[in-house]
């Protein structure tokens, strides 16, 4: 697979980093969950790329499991008042969803780009 001239970030970088899948060199998203509409530095344009539900499936079993196996664990050996465990995973569960779709999506869209995926076609246009 060539690699165009200007890809200078590894997949795992700039998935990390939510970083320019080619450049690495600006960030991906213009605000929490956003894509920026091009890179600045290298004038890659965002406009191709599509996670479509991929990332929140993921982020809803991801963290399904996380925060069910954290409440049995906090509830199993703290025995907390219920206002307890409203309070805490109240807060913790929309910070871990965040994190974790930005990360996943940021993911998705640089798997997109490094590996050229787009919609099948029978013939070129
Ligand atoms: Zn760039």
């Amino acid at each position: 697979m060539s690699q165009h001239p200007h890809d200078q970030i590894s997949a795992v970088g700039a998935i990390v980093g939510a970083r320019c899948p080619r450049c690495g060199k600006t960030p991906l998203f213009k605000g929490l969950l956003t894509f920026a509409d091009s890179c600045p530095s290298c004038k890659l344009d965002y406009k191709f790329l599509d996670t479509g539900d991929g990332p929140a499936v993921f982020a809803i079993m991801i963290l399904g499991a996380v925060v069910l196996g954290g409440a049995l664990w906090f509830e199993f050996r703290f025995n907390p008042p219920v206002w307890q465990h409203v309070v805490l995973w109240g807060v913790v569960t929309p910070l871990l969803a965040i994190a974790l779709l930005r990360l996943l999506k940021s993911g998705l869209a640089v798997l997109q780009y490094k590996n050229r995926a787009e919609e099948g076609r029978l013939a070129k246009d």
